[in-house]
């Protein structure tokens, strides 16, 4: 495995900008503040009032009858496939889905279903790759039972799936009798950018999610959406694979917390990366794609590094990137990270690409 998680090394020198994941925030004095004066109870019998409260509120803000609180999106994803297939199922995603490349299996591990990566630029698949790769139902096809889309598209840039679009998918995937869900790990990021309501967002979805760590701040925490006869079979699943909690309401409070406050700021975080981007494209050979939310990808392919020896250099001069792929680094912007922290990370950049 080449994933190298950032550690306190004694040869490395203290981390001055922190690029390289929106889920690095820490809890800031006012969200402890609220942890600690969380009123709590038994989260599995339904009597941790906190807890209840922040599922009250997101299914308020999605549009939907009822929520349940997990303790990560992975396991939102997974609870939910479980809740809506059935071993043998078929699930059509982006190629690049996290629930396809990044829950180590987990749908065909847990569920027994596969699933069939669809093929669009940045992340996106688009109604004729759906209508494509509709099968004809007959007893030697899978059936397809699910339909999966990421908003914002993590590895296609944190691109933002416009409303319009997600309707017709999910139209037509309701006519062909396939549920709908959306992995919303950054849905809040999309609504802020698009400036459309996470309800309307979330109209053509029977179920979907909201992830509180990535740029929103909690230590842990997601809460997933749909309706109340969904809601109450991903609860048993949720006893089953383990998530069930006692006083959740400790980390719930957290996440109310990042609702009331950590939302209209991402718009910081954007503008934060269109910034960094404006700095890179100055940098040559660097190649940057333009972002739509807090996710810049650039590729160095002209610099004659790779993505990890840039990675690595930047790294000895204080900034974190991460890569994916030998020739793309990632940097992600959020609450942590402040505009001249940006300028830091683009000098250091241009240092290191003129020492290549
Ligand atoms: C991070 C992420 C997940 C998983 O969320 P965790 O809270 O880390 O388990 C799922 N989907 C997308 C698009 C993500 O970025």
């Amino acid at each position: 495995m080449d994933y190298a998680p950032l550690r306190a090394s004694a040869d490395l020198p203290p981390l001055r900008v922190n690029l390289y994941s929106d889920t690095q925030t820490k809890p800031t004095p006012a969200m402890k503040e609220a942890m600690m004066r969380a009123e709590v109870g038994d989260e599995q019998f339904g009597l941790d009032p906190t807890v209840n409260a922040l599922c009250d509120q997101m299914a308020a803000l999605m549009g939907k009858e009822a929520a349940v609180f997990l303790p990560s999106g992975t396991m939102c994803n997974q609870v939910a496939i479980l809740t809506h297939c059935r071993p043998g199922d078929e699930i059509l995603a982006h190629e690049t889905a996290h629930i396809l490349t990044s829950e180590g299996g987990g749908a065909a591990a847990l569920t027994g279903a596969q699933i069939t990566g669809l093929r669009g630029p940045r992340g996106m698949f688009d109604a004729e790759a759906l209508r494509a790769a509709i099968r004809p139902k007959t007893r030697y096809a899978p059936p397809q039972t699910l339909m999966e889309i990421e908003q914002t598209a993590n590895t296609g840039g944190g691109a933002v799936w416009p409303v319009a679009r997600m309707n017709e998918l999910t139209a037509i995937a309701h006519e062909n009798g396939m549920a709908t869900h959306m992995d919303g790990a950054r849905l809040m990021n999309a609504v802020v950018a698009a400036g459309t309501s996470a309800r309307d967002m979330a109209a053509g979805f029977d179920s979907l999610w909201l992830d509180f760590t990535k740029g929103l701040g909690a230590p842990l925490g997601a809460v997933l959406c749909g309706s109340k006869e969904f809601i109450g079979a991903a609860w048993r699943w949720k006893q089953r694979v383990g998530g069930s909690m006692r006083q959740g309401g400790i980390c719930a409070a957290a996440c109310i917390y990042a609702l009331d406050h950590h939302i209209d700021r991402l718009a910081e975080d954007h503008a934060n990366a269109k910034l960094l981007v404006r700095g890179l494209a100055q940098i040559p050979g660097i190649k940057v794609e333009e972002p739509d939310t807090n996710l810049v990808f650039f590729d160095v392919s002209g610099t004659g590094l790779t993505s990890a020896q840039l990675a690595d250099a930047a790294r000895l001069h204080g900034v974190a990137f991460s890569t994916t792929g030998k020739l793309r680094v990632r940097a992600c912007t959020h609450l942590d990270v402040t505009a001249a922290q940006i300028e830091e990370a683009v000098a250091v950049v241009r240092a290191v690409v003129a020492k290549a």
